[in-house]
């Protein structure tokens, strides 16, 4: 299946997400609309929509998506987690997942605008994982059923924030509004290729960033998912962005951040794509 999230409203997607049904309408009422409330009942959502056929849908405005996850309760990031960025970063590779958070209001639609705070305001394209079942130390074995699925992820960073004072502020400095755009829609495991082994990019205008294959994370999405519950619980729709391939901006030689105007491009094979124009904040 692939979800996403009009106007607060449960959608189920075509395969190349340009139509779909509204969930509460198409099931008569049998699902109610809130993307949320979908996630802790996948099973019956999936027995459902075999039976339907959303690419006969009506047309949907990729444009017009929210975040397909909007509220989750928690949403856990890692950060250094594929070998290339921890050394384009000048730093050891992490010997356990280095945990920080996004606080859930700076999750954005697709096509999100971004408004530029700062002059150092940086990519980061991320595989997201959405926790379905969930639980609390969930064994690496089974954590790939307590998943419900994936989308693409921005974790986008005001670095003069970020590092404005020691210790750095990642949580602050990654939290501002629409700084986690997500979607264009979740993708249930069933429908992803390979989930341990997805290519992802970022370009910015027409310039390839990053590009990347989620078979380089450091910890795995299973090891994520077991680290993760072995010390928080896991609720159904929280998310993980688990990490960024090399190619961020701040350390690159020049150094590059986002412009006024600018639109990033995010990338992940098989889950679709975030358009994010910038611009700049008065
Ligand atoms: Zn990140």
């Amino acid at each position: 299946m692939r979800l996403a999230n009009r106007d607060g409203r449960l959608l189920l997607l075509g395969a190349d997400g340009t139509r779909g049904l509204d969930v509460a309408e198409a099931s008569g009422g049998r699902f109610g609309p809130d993307p949320m409330v979908a996630l802790a009942s996948l099973d019956a959502l999936r027995d459902w929509a075999a039976g339907q056929d959303p690419a006969q849908g009506a047309p949907v405005d990729p444009a017009a998506l929210g975040p397909c996850v909007p509220s989750p309760a928690s949403v856990f990031a890692i950060g250094l987690n594929y070998r290339d960025h921890a050394e384009e970063a000048g730093l050891e590779a992490p010997k356990a997942p280095m945990v920080f958070t996004k606080f859930p209001s700076c999750l954005a639609g697709p096509h999100a605008t971004v408004p530029l705070h700062s002059e150092r305001v940086d990519w980061e394209v991320e595989l997201v994982v959405a926790i379905g079942r969930g639980g609390r130390a969930i064994a690496e074995a089974d954590a790939l059923d307590a998943v419900a699925g994936y989308c693409v992820g921005q974790d986008i960073s005001d670095r003069a924030l970020q590092f404005k004072d020691r210790p750095p502020q990642f949580s602050l400095g990654k939290s501002l509004d629409a700084y986690g755009p997500i979607g264009p829609a979740l993708v249930t495991l069933d429908e992803v290729s390979d989930p341990l082994d997805l290519g992802l990019t970022c370009d910015v205008g027409d310039e390839r960033m990053q590009d990347g294959r989620t078979r380089d994370m450091i910890f795995a999405v299973p090891e994520l998912v077991a680290y993760l519950s072995r010390h928080c619980p896991l609720r159904p729709g929280d998310l993980i962005f688990t990490g960024t391939p090399a190619g961020v901006g701040s350390v690159r030689e020049p150094r590059r951040y986002l412009a006024h105007g600018e639109v990033l491009t995010s990338r992940i094979e098989g889950l679709g794509e975030l358009r994010n124009r910038c611009e700049r904040a008065d």
